[in-house]
């Protein structure tokens, strides 16, 4: 029977691979729908920055005829889209900022090669902090996103727009980037699944540099065996980025499955400290439960440099961008201020008027912290705690397998609530931050709701350990009926 192509958009990676393989829907049909319904919904949750319905048909039809010549592969024909630091070659990739608009790159980032050789089509390019600098997708230079559970509050970020994308069931999949969190907290506010793998297993060629010794991109998906199946295919060496790792890349799917027997799940009692909301904290002491009563073990462990990790996050990740960032000047591409009378004003005035407020905050403490007579007490300072960070999770993991926690301190907050308070904004970041300095793979997983809006499970790996971690998240999620619901929006969109 022909399914409803109304509902398509429901469809998990995995459940429409199934209808394009039995060839009951085309990738055209299934593209058509996405689209449909990004119509329907993107003016409430505004997601996308753009979206490519020219490039999506034509990639949709060549699918349909690799599937017609008998192809098949896990993303062959799923409409999926990208977040807007992703080079997409000769599509506007704005990194959420004035000072790039109207930039097309001449190149495609590896990921995106990799999933258009895979046959997945492309959506469009989707809303986020401009850099990645932020956690509530407002620094955009391009306007904000909404939360499909509750559009009064915002999708996280700085991935705001992947994972509001993949909540609302505009994409098949989104991929985002993860500095210090941007892919798990949005995740996490978004009720999806979201994947920062380990430092070095995915390639950032084409991916707009933030912090060079911290970004990872990662999946955004509705289930684990999703983030699976796209890990696969985005993950391994590329001759392209010297900082990626050449390591095999296991089958990730095919690792799922089996019970947890014998695991051992560290909880760290620095995560459940003052300031996590009761409801966050209720959900995930639960969720460690459900684990328990799929056999296995609960061990308490200890962070004690937790509390360090932000303000360290804070010296290095602004270091790094006020050094990535010197490249935007207004000569060699991006906008260029009409009003400059020499080569410096032409620098001066293109960067004030490119960047936004929070970017040239960032500018400023990192340069500030890297001057001459400050490094040593800052940067250094910082590197050094960076050590302890990650000789600490080492230690830790002699004692468990993954460790659980909360991925977010709070659920979804209001839009504007934190937009005049830096300090309040950065501490959404205080739980995934960890992982980042340590280089090592966390997920987000849907693990119940607070106040009506999700919260999510963060599960953290040994480097390159991320099929335990996707392992114990699909035990987890088989086990849990949370990734099923879906936001009221859509409930009230017609035919969706
Ligand atoms: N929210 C953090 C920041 O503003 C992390 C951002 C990220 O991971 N890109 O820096």
């Amino acid at each position: 029977m022909r399914p409803d192509t109304a509902s398509l958009p429901d469809a998990s990676i995995a459940e429409l691979r199934a209808l394009l393989d039995r060839r009951e829907v085309s990738s055209v049909e299934a593209t058509r729908a996405y689209l449909d319904h990004i119509g329907a919904v993107d003016g409430a949750v505004r997601a996308y920055l753009q979206v490519t319905e020219d490039v999506a048909l034509q990639q949709a039809a060549e699918a349909d005829a690799r599937l017609a010549a008998g192809e098949t592969g896990p993303v062959l024909g799923v409409p999926m889209a990208l977040k807007d630091l992703i080079s997409t070659e000769g599509i506007e990739t704005t990194c959420g900022s004035r000072i790039l608009r109207g930039y097309r790159p001449p190149y495609d980032a590896t990921t995106y090669a990799r999933l258009r050789k895979g046959g997945a089509v492309l959506l469009g390019k989707l809303n986020m902090d401009e850099f990645a600098m932020g956690s509530s997708n407002e620094n955009s230079a391009f306007g904000i996103t909404a939360n499909p559970w509750d559009l009064s509050t915002v999708p996280g970020g700085s991935s705001g727009g992947s994972a509001a994308a993949v909540a609302a069931r505009e994409a098949a999949f989104t991929l985002g980037s993860d500095t210090g969190g941007s892919v798990r907290q949005p995740a996490a506010l978004c009720g999806v699944v979201g994947v920062k793998p380990t430092y070095g297993r995915v390639s950032r060629f084409g991916l707009i540099a933030f912090a060079s010794s911290l970004d990872q991109i990662g999946p955004f998906t509705r289930t684990v065996e999703d983030s699976a199946l796209v890990l696969s295919l985005i993950a391994g060496h590329d001759p392209l980025d010297s900082t990626s790792v050449p390591l095999a890349v296991p089958d990730y799917a095919s690792a799922l499955g089996g019970d947890l027997r014998g695991l051992r799940v560290g909880v760290p009692d620095e995560y459940f400290v003052e300031g996590i909301e009761p409801g966050v904290e209720g959900a995930v002491r639960a969720a460690i439960e459900q684990l328990e009563s799929l056999g296995a073990q609960a061990v308490r462990v200890s962070l004690p440099s937790t509390g360090y990790a932000l303000a360290t996050y804070y010296i290095i990740a602004p270091s790094e961008a006020s050094s990535n960032l010197a490249r935007y000047d207004g000569v060699k591409y991006g906008y260029r201020s009409p009003e400059g009378e020499d080569l410096i004003e032409t620098y001066l005035r293109t960067r004030d008027e490119g960047f936004g407020p929070e970017v040239k905050r960032r500018i400023m403490i990192g340069t500030y912290a890297l001057s001459s007579g400050y490094y040593d007490a800052y940067y250094l300072k910082a590197q050094k705690v960076r050590t302890l960070i990650k000789a600490e999770f080492d230690r830790v993991f002699e004692q468990c397998d993954v460790i659980a926690a909360p991925t977010s301190p709070s659920v979804a907050f209001k839009l504007g609530s934190r937009t005049a308070d830096p300090l309040s904004m950065y501490l959404s970041d205080v739980l995934t931050i960890p992982p980042s300095m340590a280089g090592i793979p966390a997920i987000n997983v849907p693990c119940g709701f607070s106040d009506g809006l999700p919260v999510g499970l963060q599960l953290i790996c040994k480097a390159f350990d991320e099929a335990t971690m996707l392992r114990v998240a699909h035990a987890y999620e088989r086990s849990t009926e949370w990734h099923l619901r879906r936001p009221p929006l859509l409930i009230s969109v017609a035919g969706s």
